[in-house]
């Protein structure tokens, strides 16, 4: 095996109903997840081949999928422990997507006849509780106008305002681009925005305006069970300048700390301590439900 050949995407795809290599994997040029971005999807983390929130992960593809009215009910935990099991377990990051299928041509509106089009692939991810918050690399993040429309708490696939402010980041030499609108911060490009304020959590509440983050579910029942006081509310730019603390939290990333926003740091510009102690709160309980130590 040579060096690069480590960290190369795994081979087996799931596409309606079949684990097959991904360069055999073909679907239609009128499959409306092409054309229309008619489709939805999950970015679920398995660890040690055991998926981690896959309940609720499932609980917010059934939203997504009942929101913009597919309907698809697969056994998805049987589908997607078999993908990972057949790429060899281990830390892999699972994309699933469904769209709503092909009618052969390219029509906008559709029937009940279309069979959705359910895909599945893998990549390896690392164990972040493995290596510590020390390895933990702080980010630098833009804020930028929001783009999107008003249903964000659907996972859809059509993420073009997300890749363009992630691509403006890229540029400006930042991590992650928050957005606000109507002068409220929403979350970030892939992530959802925390902030801490003299010992309180804050992070923006849930509705149309952001997605339901499964790690801000998370954090904020870590936050309730270790007694850290915490609101969901509106937050402002000039509010996440001021804080002692900010974070932003994914799937796959969990809670990384920003220690600077435009080019401004938040407070001294280090790791905070709320962050470092949600952290182990929150690889300890992953390691915990990975080995069952
Ligand atoms: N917000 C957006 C726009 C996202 O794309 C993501 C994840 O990709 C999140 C929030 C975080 O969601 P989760 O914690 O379930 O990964």
């Amino acid at each position: 095996m040579d060096a690069g050949s480590a960290v190369m995407s795994p081979e087996i795809v799931y596409l309606n109903g079949e684990f097959i290599a991904a360069a055999a994997a073909k679907i239609s040029v009128f499959d409306r997840g092409f054309l229309f971005g008619d489709s939805v999807y999950e970015v679920i983390p398995y660890y040690r081949g055991v998926g981690f929130r896959l309940a609720e992960h499932l609980v917010r593809l059934r939203h997504s999928l009942e929101a913009i009215r597919i309907p698809a009910d697969l056994d998805w935990p049987a589908l997607l422990d078999e993908l990972v099991a057949r790429n060899g377990g281990g830390n892999l990051s699972v994309y699933l997507q469904v769209s709503r299928g092909s009618a052969g041509r390219r029509t906008q509106v559709y029937d009940g006849s279309l069979q959705p089009t359910v895909f599945a692939c893998c990549t390896p991810i690392r164990d972040i509780y493995a290596s510590g918050a020390d390895s933990v690399q702080g980010y630098r993040v833009i804020v930028t106008a929001d783009l999107r429309w008003h249903r964000c708490d659907i996972k859809a696939t059509g993420l073009l305002p997300n890749i363009l402010v992630l691509q403006q980041a890229k540029e400006a030499g930042a991590d992650e681009a928050l957005m606000i609108r109507d002068g409220l911060l929403t979350e970030g490009g892939s992530s959802n925005l925390f902030m801490v304020k003299n010992g309180v959590l804050y992070t923006p509440k849930l509705g149309s305006e952001i997605l339901g983050g499964t790690t801000r579910d998370l954090v904020l029942t870590l936050a309730r069970e270790a007694g850290i006081p915490y609101q969901e509310t509106d937050l402002t730019y000039e509010q996440l300048l001021a804080a002692d603390e900010v974070w932003i939290s994914s799937s796959t990333r969990a809670v990384v700390p920003v220690l600077e926003v435009d080019g401004q740091p938040i407070a001294d510009g280090q790791k905070g301590p709320l962050w470092r102690r949600m952290f182990e709160l929150f690889t300890h309980l992953q390691h915990r439900l990975m080995t069952g130590e």
